[in-house]
């Protein structure tokens, strides 16, 4: 059962309010401009609706207009102001907007006033740490302004704004004012016509009528310019024909606010939002609300974890079906710290990591508890995952390879349960903290920190690691490598090194070798830039040593031969591993070199003539334009649910593998397919270990990987057929399109 937790992005439909659609779109159908009984009919549910609009919104003077949503009604307030003030004798300077507004109001006020050539500043209206308006700025600005817009709660924290406050800060200014109502509908009372409000848009969407229905009020006497002129309805204020089935499911939900008993009181919200909130500090120790909660609405908790990123936290709460979102929907797919917690002055790791968590007013009890026992249980599995940082929790041990990506730079850690041993390559300065305390919590020791190279304008973060952990570095070289040693062990394991100079003179590959292994040789290398996928490293730095760099890949060559899987230290296309076979065949230099077809001066020249005047991200490019062109283009890997069940029909042997991380794993569902499947459970960050596995397959044997939406799935499949297994898939749209049962007694839960 999904519990809905994202009720300021949109709402589902109220029951009272589909049925309402249902029977404008069956029965009530009239067109309300038609004079006949069937449009005199839809005439009098219109007015009816707009009747009870004005009731709910203390708007009995004024024009209140039907509109597609709270997006057109702020076009036609910005619109219809900018054009009065462009034929003013005495043009205002300012055009001002609060700083935490919805995009839709900033957007609309630049296009309006570049399209209109008013060409007046526009400035944002600073907020304090609380969200709200500066007012003594608002006072001194306010003179000044033409246009003033500021919102009446918002979106992402739930703030609310002094909208009395504003107006008196507002007194003695000629400046119009529009209000964003959208997320106060049906949770403040906005009295409009008792201020000096002169717009006021709203959104049925966002209070469980259907989308494409808004509502604008606009003051008597505020100046009004139609956005859409035709056919002359609503007063051919805005033309088209009115939507009807979503006038009338409007309406329903406008009486159901009226008469009470379905929407919740401010009391029952508060003690709602208590509950939720103590449920996330007990399962998430150290959390911090981003806005206070008693300045915000009852219905709207946004908060972050320190160390764990809103998308960890997303994933996380998905998997247990449990929908929130980071900062605004809108905002959602662009992995982009919060504008709005930004303007509240935040420190940058709470605007990275803001959660917002909102609910509607129809919440009952049983939808809260419910809300409160899964977030336990999201607190939980980070526990036993070792990802809560301030909670020792219960570790699983960990064995093998985890890989972690930062700007396309890759570390990795290598975990050893028997031995309780680990090690980790090319430490990364970002995952100090993480790394120290999952080792921590794991209770591992840190056998090795080692760097493939040295670079030129960093310092390695080794040491930093070494002294988070409490431990001595002991007596080891600038990369890491215990002095006199042969090997690293780590149990059953065994990190040998292997001197590559070329990328940089000290440049060094990590080979894995498993004693458990059958044939002896390693199981992969960490190769740090020597090969990259699609790529060697450069080689026109001062520590480079070019004219070695040709040597040492047939020394590389030598030691692991054509199909090892070979680690990257840099991985800018999630490729996650590569080998010498699928190199050669995309860098025509590297086969040349490998094959004796070029000598080392030839292969330093041909390179640096490649890298002359190349950025690192252009060498990328180039080198990866050269790969593509050679024959290793991608190829559509996406499965439908009903492609799945096709293909399990004719391969019973298909593997199935979940890459979602283990605290998803631990409380997610999995595609149902009945009888026996082949299942396996890899995160992606294990991908790069279990990839050679993969590839001893048979070849005909289908691996199907799945995740949450699709993406880390796609990922997967892509890397296992770059390195040539041409059965590798991926469910398309993840588990979030997958067939559940009807929603049926759960849907009164949803909303
Ligand atoms: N204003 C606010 C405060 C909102 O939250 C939203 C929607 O997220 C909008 C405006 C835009 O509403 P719509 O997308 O329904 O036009």
């Amino acid at each position: 059962m999904e519990i809905y937790l994202d009720a300021n992005a949109t709402t589902p439909v109220l029951p009272q309010a589909r049925e309402a659609a249902l029977a404008a779109m069956a029965e009530d159908f009239g067109n309300p401009s038609s004079i006949h009984s069937t449009g005199l009919k839809a005439r009098a549910l219109m007015d009816g609706v707009r009747a009870r609009a004005r009731r709910v919104l203390g708007a009995d003077g004024g024009r209140l207009l039907f509109l597609s949503g709270a997006t057109e009604g702020i076009q036609t307030a910005v619109l219809s102001a900018l054009s009065a003030l462009r034929d003013h004798a005495e043009r205002p300077e300012l055009l001002l907007y609060g700083a935490t507004e919805h995009k839709a109001v900033p957007e609309a006020i630049r296009h309006w006033n570049a399209l209109l050539g008013l060409n007046l500043q526009v400035l944002a209206i600073p907020v304090g740490r609380d969200g709200r308006h500066d007012l003594a700025w608002l006072r001194e600005h306010a003179p000044r302004a033409g246009l003033v817009c500021t919102m009446a709660a918002n979106n992402e924290t739930g703030v609310i704004s002094d909208l009395d406050g504003i107006a008196a800060a507002l007194a003695g200014s000629t400046a119009l004012w529009m209000v964003d109502g959208v997320q106060a509908l049906g949770k403040l009372p906005l009295r409009l016509a008792e201020r000096r409000i002169d717009y006021a848009p709203f959104s049925g969407h966002k209070l469980y009528a259907p989308k494409g229905i808004g509502l604008l009020y606009v003051r008597d006497g505020a100046p009004f310019t139609a956005l859409l002129a035709g056919g002359g309805q609503e007063g051919a204020l805005r033309a088209g024909t009115e939507n009807m089935s979503g006038i009338a499911a409007l309406g329903a939900v406008l009486a159901a606010l009226e008469e009470g008993g379905s929407f919740r009181d401010h009391a029952t919200l508060v003690a709602y939002r208590g509950q939720l909130a103590a449920a996330l500090q007990k399962a998430f120790p150290g959390m911090v609300f981003n806005a206070p909660p008693e300045a915000c609405l009852p219905t709207t908790l946004n908060f972050a974890v320190p160390g764990l990123s809103s998308k960890l936290l997303l994933d996380l709460f998905d998997a247990a079906e449990l929908r929130v979102s980071g900062g605004s929907a809108c905002s959602a797919s662009k992995a982009q710290p919060s504008y709005v917690l930004e303007a509240m002055g935040l420190p940058g790791w709470q605007t990275a990591s803001a959660v917002r968590l909102s609910f509607g007013p129809v919440a009952d009890r049983a939808f809260i508890d419910e809300a409160c026992a899964r977030i336990r249980v999201c607190g939980e599995s980070l526990r036993e995952s070792c990802l809560d940082p301030s909670a020792p929790g219960q570790a699983l041990p960990a064995d093998g390879l985890t890989r972690f990506i930062v700007d396309g730079a890759c570390c990795y850690l290598l975990a050893d349960a028997a031995s309780r041993r680990a090690v980790v390559i090319d430490p990364l300065p970002e995952l100090t903290g993480r790394l120290a305390q999952w080792l921590r919590c794991q209770d591992y020791e840190l056998a090795a920190v080692l760097d493939t190279h040295s670079h030129g304008d960093h310092a390695s973060s080794a040491p930093a690691l070494v002294a988070a952990v409490e431990k001595a570095r002991g007596d080891v070289d600038a990369l890491g490598w215990p002095h006199g040693a042969d090997a690293v062990e780590l149990g059953a394991l065994r990190l040998t090194r292997l001197a590559l100079p070329g990328h940089t003179q000290d440049s060094t590959a990590y080979l894995l070798q498993d004693e458990g292994k059958p044939g002896g040789g390693p199981r992969l290398a960490f190769v740090g830039d020597t090969v990259m996928p699609g790529a060697l490293g450069r080689s026109d730095f001062a520590q480079s040593a070019p004219r070695a760099y040709g040597a040492s890949l047939r020394r590389l060559a030598q030691a692991v031969g054509p199909q090892l899987l070979l680690l990257p230290g840099h991985d800018y296309d999630d490729r996650f591993a590569t080998t010498l076979a699928v190199e050669c065949a995309a860098q025509p230099l590297l086969a040349d070199v490998l094959a004796g077809r070029l000598d080392d001066a030839g292969f330093a020249a041909a390179k640096a003539r490649l890298e002359q005047g190349l950025a690192l991200t252009e060498y990328q490019t180039v080198a990866c334009g050269a790969r593509i062109d050679s024959g290793c283009p991608l190829v559509a890997s996406e499965l439908s649910p009903e492609g799945l069940r096709n293909l399990l029909g004719g391969h019973p042997d298909l593997l199935l593998v979940d890459v979602r991380e283990p605290y998803e794993q631990r409380l997610g569902q999995a595609p149902e397919l009945g009888g026996a499947v082949r299942r396996e459970a890899v995160a992606l960050s294990g991908l790069p270990d279990a990839l050679g596995r993969w590839l001893a397959l048979p070849a005909g044997t289908p691996v199907v990987f799945f995740c949450r939406s699709g993406n880390r799935s796609a990922q997967a499949a892509q890397a296992l057929r770059r390195l040539g297994h041409g059965q590798a898939w991926s469910l398309g749209g993840g588990l979030a399109l997958w067939p559940r049962p009807p929603a049926g007694a759960d849907a009164a839960c949803a909303i």
